[in-house]
């Protein structure tokens, strides 16, 4: 059988990299993905074949795997954290049907949320969302109202793409839903390159974060009405009395 690896590098390259995903990796003979996703592993597998496609291309980078793996050789396309979460693994199966002889296997990955989280200390000890902000393949109608709901649950929120080179003010309108449900002292956070030699990281407030650039680098974190700051570490309680 015709095996296609659909990989989640995790948050920085090797350092987070799961088992699972490092054989995936070394089983393949031609490794696929996003150029700077392919940098960050070339070094520790310097004897495969590359193929790389850049950043908007996601739909030829997957129908070029799959042709890849037809063609009978092993692959791994590749995706930063988890590949089911805003990757390639829901694109890759879809495709699937038409490529009969290729078998999939996902292998999950730490996604940005979880990397980001252990950063600034347990944002999410309890129930939370997780929403992109990039409308581009979403209507910013319904990203908005997804927001609107899960601040009324009181739900932590952890956003993924806050910002993009086209829309800077993403991250302030989604604050703006925000703030109509929460204080501007909410304990928020964001993690910049979670993983990787330039990791960054802030805890701060709602207010603060309102009026934060951040860039698409970054996953951020927006408190629920429990969540403290305690020092410089980010926590909603689990509940327990101590
Ligand atoms: N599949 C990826 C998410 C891809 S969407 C995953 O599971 O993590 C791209 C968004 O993920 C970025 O805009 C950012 O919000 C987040 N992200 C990915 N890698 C990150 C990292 N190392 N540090 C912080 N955020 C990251």
């Amino acid at each position: 059988m015709n095996v296609l690896y659909v990989v989640g590098l995790g948050p920085g390259g090797s350092r987070w990299m799961t088992w699972e995903a490092r054989a995936a990796l070394e089983q393949a003979e031609v490794l696929c993905g996003y150029t700077v996703y392919l940098d960050l592993i070339r070094g520790e597998f310097p004897d495969k074949e590359y193929f790389s496609t850049p950043m908007t291309q996601e739909i030829e980078r997957c129908r070029a795997a799959l042709e890849r793996a037809r063609s009978g050789r092993t692959t791994a396309l590749v995706c930063s954290g988890d590949a089911g979460v805003y990757g390639m693994a829901g694109p890759v199966l879809e495709l699937a049907p038409h490529f009969p002889e290729v078998e999939i296997q996902v292998v999950p990955g730490v996604t940005a949320a979880l990397a980001g989280a252990a950063v600034l200390g347990a944002p999410l000890m309890h129930d939370f969302a997780v929403l992109s902000l990039s409308d581009l393949l979403t209507p910013w109608k319904v990203i908005r109202r997804r927001l609107e709901l899960a601040a009324q649950g009181d739900f932590v929120l952890c956003l993924y793409n806050p910002s993009s080179r086209r829309r800077r003010d993403h991250l302030r309108m989604a604050c703006d839903i925000v703030l109509a449900h929460r204080g501007p002292e909410t304990v928020c956070g964001w993690v910049r390159n979670a993983g990787r030699a330039q990791e960054e990281h802030q805890v701060l407030t709602l207010g603060e974060l309102r009026e934060a650039q951040v860039d698409m680098f970054t996953t951020v974190f927006i408190g629920s009405a429990a969540t403290r700051r305690i020092g410089d570490r980010m926590v909603t309680p689990r509940g327990y009395e101590l």
